[in-house]
């Protein structure tokens, strides 16, 4: 049984649903990198640097394209991140060719060939080797057959190559699956899904980017094998992981739920899909509102992560009240835990970590609406997060029922305001606004350790309440008493 079918909860895609799907899409629009022929073929506009890259392969007598994801996204209109160039020519071959290389991967084939300052990935037609731990080819063989290449490849829209001399090469239908709007594995998903786990939160990632769905086949084996992507290293997972959070359609997360995938590298999350809420604050299960949330921050690491983790500690704090009315007291704190438990796990850098945290852990911060308070706020929370709190009680709100939404938001507005007054006016809010420096107690006398800091703090509290205070001759005075 697939795992989709086990679950009982808001198991309905929202509407984003339906912006990837629609049958028949058209291939190769106005816009974009992608063109059609006199018979009205698309084709692909490749850039002059991969022109020259594959033409200077081909003079020297190789066989080379553009493939994968490069090839995808122009028939779709997109811009592709990069170009990735596949080619019968072997490492030590492709190094002949050009005057410029490094050395990126030789034992599995990829060069990169640089053109002016930009590298291009060039990489040697292969069949990967037996995969014994469901991440890597154990060993790769070099081939002098494009399909072999392609055939390695994880999903039909991902396995088309093109190149001017030779055109479009499609051997498993890739371009009727983006006309369809279909992630379909190549060849048997379970055999695919078997040798690489990550595939499975691949599959999801690109329904997200893209907006496709996942073919039926493909969907039944990722559900069963899902349980495998514990194996994958935490790297590769969050990879994938922050390209659905980073998508335009984040709420596709909930496919990697649905799939089990969640379950087997972020539990915590399928908690909160559990989690129902009677509040008249919410209309969602807290998951569900995790998930919407996402949908209404701007697409930035930092804020989707916080978005995802803002309410993960809810589970932990449910209270249900004499009425039946659920409550979740103190439970920002919980998240932030959470948020640093699941970011070390998946081996986020520190800088990240520490904003998601602190954000997570005042997301449900709530302020008088006037200076002082909001100046003390900059201070306790950090000055470098806090105008980020905005954008997130703005999506946390809107992803809540409409009771008071209106206040909220207004409410919201008003400390925003207040906030940008003091930046205007440059409020005082950290030790470095003082008017006074380590230095300037020095000279008037005072021993440099923890009276000094002590000092310097009463200070700073003291021009918190009142900026007109924050003046070296007046602070000296009143805290050294010269
Ligand atoms: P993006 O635009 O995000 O870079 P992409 O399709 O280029 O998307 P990459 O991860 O850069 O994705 O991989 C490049 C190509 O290599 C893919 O299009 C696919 O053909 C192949 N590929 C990458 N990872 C795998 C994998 N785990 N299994 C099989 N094929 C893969
Ligand atoms: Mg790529």
């Amino acid at each position: 049984m697939m795992q989709v079918d086990a679950k009982d909860t808001d198991r309905e895609l929202s509407p984003v649903e339906d912006q990837g799907k629609g049958a028949d899409r058209e291939l190769s629009p106005e816009k974009g990198p992608s063109d059609k022929d006199v018979s009205g073929n698309a084709v692909v506009v490749l850039p002059g640097d991969v022109k020259k890259v594959i033409k200077t392969l081909e003079d020297a007598g190789y066989h080379a394209f553009a493939v994968g994801g490069c090839v995808r996204d122009s028939f779709m209109g997109r811009k592709p991140q990069d170009w990735d160039i596949t080619t019968s020519a072997k490492p030590e071959e492709i190094k002949k060719v050009f005057k410029r290389t490094v050395d990126t991967g030789i034992k599995h084939g990829t060069v990169t060939v640089l053109i002016d300052k930009r590298g291009y990935e060039v990489t040697t037609f292969r069949i990967d080797g037996e995969y014994t731990d469901q991440r890597h080819p154990d060993n790769v063989t070099f081939t002098e057959d494009l399909e072999e290449d392609l055939r390695r490849r994880d999903f039909t829209i991902n396995a088309m190559a093109w190149s001017d001399s030779k055109g479009l090469v499609d051997i498993y239908g890739g371009t009727e699956d983006l006309k369809r709007g279909l992630i379909r594995a190549v060849g048997d998903p379970y055999e695919r899904f078997g040798e690489d786990a990550l595939r499975i939160l691949r599959a999801v990632r690109f329904s997200a980017q893209l907006g496709f769905e996942i073919e039926e086949q493909t969907q039944m084996a990722a559900g069963q094998l899902s349980y495998t992507i514990a194996a994958v290293s935490a790297e590769r997972i969050r990879e994938e992981l922050m390209k659905i959070l980073v998508s335009d359609r984040p709420y596709y997360l909930k496919k990697a739920w649905e799939l089990g995938i969640t379950a087997a590298v972020m539990p915590e999350l399928d908690r909160c899909m559990e989690c129902g809420q009677n509040n008249p604050h919410h209309m969602y299960s807290v998951g569900e509102h995790i998930l919407h949330s996402m949908e209404n921050i701007a697409s930035d690491p930092v804020l989707r992560l916080t978005m995802l983790f803002h309410d993960m500690g809810k589970p932990e704090k449910k209270t249900v009240d004499k009425d039946g009315i659920t409550h979740n007291k103190g439970h920002a704190e919980v998240s932030a835990k959470i948020a640093d438990e699941v970011l070390h796990r998946l081996k986020f850098d520190n800088a990240t970590i520490s904003s998601v945290t602190r954000l997570v852990k005042w997301h449900e911060l709530r302020l008088p609406e006037d200076r002082t308070a909001v100046r003390r706020a900059v201070n306790k929370v950090g000055e470098d997060i806090f105008p980020l709190l905005f954008p997130v009680k703005i999506a946390d709100t809107m992803a809540q029922s409409d009771y008071k939404r209106a206040e909220k938001l207004a409410h919201c507005a008003r400390i925003k305001a207040i906030y940008e007054e003091i930046k205007r006016d440059g409020d005082p809010v950290t030790l470095k606004d003082l008017a006074v420096k380590g230095q300037d107690l020095k000279d008037a006398g005072v021993a440099p350790g923890p009276d000094m800091g002590r000092m310097l703090g009463d200070m700073l509290n003291e021009v918190l309440d009142d900026p007109s205070k924050n003046n070296r001759d007046y602070l000296i005075g009143r805290y050294v008493g010269k």
